[in-house]
């Protein structure tokens, strides 16, 4: 067996994948409710969610993150199922770790991340609610530990103050974190902290990586990677939502059909079922993935929405050769397109009113 190198390691070296927006695409292939977004699939269809984290292999990611996202006690009283909470926990971190370690052969091992994420019962003026926070996250660091996590991602926090708060427990492990902030529309943390002051103090607290997650596609993140790799020492990382947020609608939450569709949605946004038409294309994915990478951003992933196609950009950029890459684009021999002496002229000749 190759080596398996650490987190830190690698973000030295060429940089590290981590393919995430498991629960969008659960859903879209018919396993997790919209809406509700809780994980149970790790239970439910246990072969589903593998084949999702295989599929993110072969297209270049080295980190299978736990899909454990929302699966927190708050999340699963409001469905009801608290009693089901540890076993969705512990089914989706042994999920992840049989994946990580099932690698083709002669290939370095994935490493294997334990997830929490913002809760959404965070109040700045509740000491309460704090406290009940600390417990969700403390539970749920203990069982991504017992079960072999080789690192931590807490990602999606709107709230700075809750981000501390999860940095703290993750560090309490003793393993490597990777925390990611995802400030909403006003373009500042819900508690008034800018995301870049966010960030300077996760580094201080010992986070091995900082950046952002979520919620943003590429023309509204990487204003702040920018910003946030300008200041910090630590690793950055980058995750942005696969889709085209602009200055006026800088999150997914709020974005306009830009076609004003004619078939709208029954709730009346575009978040989370009727984004399709506003996804990005896989150059606007290479392209925010190279501007990171040449300003020495080697955290990178997608988020809610990603695919093993952006993925295999996203590996491109970095020089990794993952098994998905044998099938990249060869415009080449198109039928009509091709540059391939055997296309016939007159049928290229169609091409442009084809
Ligand atoms: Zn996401």
């Amino acid at each position: 067996m190759t080596v398996k190198r650490s987190l830190v390691e690698r973000l030295n070296q060429e940089g590290a994948i981590c393919a995430e927006g498991f629960l969008f695409e659960m859903e879209r292939r018919g396993y997790l409710t919209a809406g509700e977004f809780v994980p149970e699939v790790a239970l439910e269809y246990p072969e589903a969610l593998k084949n999702l984290h295989k599929d993110f292999q072969h297209a270049g990611s080295d980190i299978v993150e736990a899909f454990t996202y929302n699966g927190h006690r708050e999340k699963m009283r409001v469905i009801g199922k608290e009693e089901l909470l540890e076993p969705l926990n512990r089914a989706a971190l042994k999920i992840a770790k049989e994946v990580a370690n099932d690698v083709p052969e002669g290939s370095e091992p994935n490493l294997m991340a334990g997830n929490i994420s913002n809760t959404n019962i965070w109040n700045p003026s509740d000491k309460n609610s704090q406290k009940e926070v600390r417990g969700m996250f403390e539970e749920m660091i203990g069982w991504a530990v017992e079960e072999g996590a080789d690192m931590l991602v807490g990602e999606t926090f709107y709230f700075a103050e809750e981000a501390y708060c999860a940095l703290e427990v993750m560090k309490s492990s003793g393993l490597p974190c990777v925390l990611t902030i995802a400030p909403m529309g006003e373009n500042i943390m819900r508690d008034g902290v800018t995301p870049l002051d966010t960030c300077k103090e996760l580094e201080q607290l010992g986070a091995d990586v900082v950046g952002l997650n979520c919620f943003r596609g590429p023309e509204t993140m990487l204003p702040y990677i920018k910003d946030i790799r300008t200041h910090v020492k630590c690793h950055v990382g980058a995750l942005p939502i696969p889709y085209r947020t602009n200055e006026k609608q800088p999150t997914f939450f709020n974005l306009d059909d830009y076609d004003n569709c004619k078939c709208s949605a029954p709730h009346g946004r575009t978040f989370p079922t009727a984004l399709d038409p506003l996804f990005t294309n896989r150059y606007e994915i290479r392209k925010f993935m190279q501007d990171c990478y040449n300003m020495n951003v080697k955290y990178l992933g997608v988020c809610c929405g990603a695919n093993p196609m952006l993925i295999r950009e996203v590996a491109d950029v970095m020089g990794k050769n993952p098994p998905a890459m044998r099938f990249r684009e060869n415009m080449s021999n198109h039928f009509m397109y091709g540059t391939n002496k055997r296309i016939p002229e007159h049928i290229k000749d169609y091409g442009d009113k084809a």
